[in-house]
């Protein structure tokens, strides 16, 4: 049976019309799938009986289970999510003093990029989500707000490179951004990538105004290709050029991600070479102090460390915040609840829900 979500709103008019229906079920469908996660078809009051035993014949709603659920005190929830032919992906609910609520998606499972201080990348990629799969998530995770929460901004920093699988999420993104879906601003979705310069290219040509974060990490090939493997095919010159032509035809301000990690990344010298390499583009950089992550090596910057390299890029007028990472008791940490799973380690103190 087809998960409703693989298809595009499009191919379910096309449905509705191989069907004998008419084309506005697929807006009363959708809102129905979008705003009441778990409803299923058949108790879709305002649509017609007969719709209702088509769409349960060909279509099923969920296609993923909940075997894991943490919560942090700061509000964090991350679930570990298995599909049906028994794969685990993650996904990450934020909650911040100002009532906004961040949905963290992934968009594969497991990922090839390879970047050395990530857990997801350890064991490689295992395959793509479907766009079923990764709108799932966003569902899975609205299930868990109060009744006075609502979700607000999405960002797919989970699990996988989003522009290797973009076909997908865009079709994920536009039932996210409907009306009749879930009515989430494009402009409150931030889309993270370590670089595919022709993805990038490809997401500004698609005309939706998402915000695009670039996980850039150093400020030289020679590092960066250390720390982010997949640069050797790319190279930092393309990046930032493609990064530049998505900021003129979106007119978004891209952002630039930088993990410090401890004397690896984090020197004087390169905060002054990322200060050249950024002066006068309209960028912002969020530095992200890492924290560790069992099996790796790398280790938290001196707070001191942080401060020096936010105020060398900040002299140079590049603008700059400093993350500190929510949910670090729940290895929120993208790949890391997964990794713990296939690793076959007892969690015990997981709120089971299978
Ligand atoms: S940081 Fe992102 S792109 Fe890099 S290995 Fe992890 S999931 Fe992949």
């Amino acid at each position: 049976m087809k998960h409703f979500l693989d298809l595009s709103v499009s191919e379910f008019k096309e449905w509705l019309i191989r069907h004998g229906q008419p084309c506005f079920r697929a807006g009363q469908v959708g809102h129905w799938v979008c705003r009441s996660p778990g409803v299923p078809f058949e108790q879709m009051s305002d649509i017609p009986k007969e719709l209702r035993t088509l769409l349960s014949r060909d279509f099923r709603i969920w296609s993923m289970e909940t075997v894991a659920h943490r919560t942090s005190a700061d509000g964090t929830e991350k679930l570990l999510l298995k599909t049906a032919d028994d794969e685990h992906v993650e996904c990450v609910l934020l909650r911040d003093d100002k009532g906004n609520r961040t949905a963290c998606i992934s968009t594969q499972v497991g990922c090839a990029m390879g970047c050395v201080f990530c857990a997801s990348g350890l064991d490689g990629l295992v395959r793509n989500l479907t766009a079923g799969e990764i709108f799932e998530e966003l569902l899975q995770l609205r299930r868990l707000l109060g009744p006075d929460e609502r979700l607000s901004h999405i960002v797919v920093m989970g699990m996988g490179e989003p522009l290797a699988n973009l076909p997908r999420l865009l079709q994920a993104l536009n039932w996210a951004t409907r009306k009749d879906g879930l009515n989430i601003s494009a402009r409150r979705v931030t889309i993270s990538t370590v670089g595919a310069s022709a993805g990038i290219r490809r997401l500004a040509d698609h005309g939706a105004a998402y915000h695009l974060a670039v996980s850039l990490h150093a400020p030289n090939d020679e590092l960066r290709s250390r720390i982010v493997p997949t640069n050797r095919k790319v190279g930092l010159g393309a990046i930032l050029e493609a990064a530049d032509y998505y900021f003129e035809k979106t007119g978004r301000r891209v952002t630039y991600e930088y993990v410090l990690l401890a004397e690896v990344n984090d020197r004087p010298e390169h905060a002054a070479s990322l200060a050249e390499l950024l002066r006068g583009r309209n960028a912002l950089v969020n530095l992200i102090p890492f924290n560790p992550i069992q099996g790796l090596p790398y280790r938290t910057p001196r707070r001191q460390d942080v401060r020096d390299f936010a105020s060398t890029l900040e002299s140079a007028g590049v603008q700059v915040t400093i993350r500190h990472r929510k949910g670090d008791t729940i290895d929120a940490a993208c790949g890391q609840l997964r990794r713990v799973r296939e690793q076959a380690v007892v969690l015990s103190d997981f709120q089971q829900e299978a």
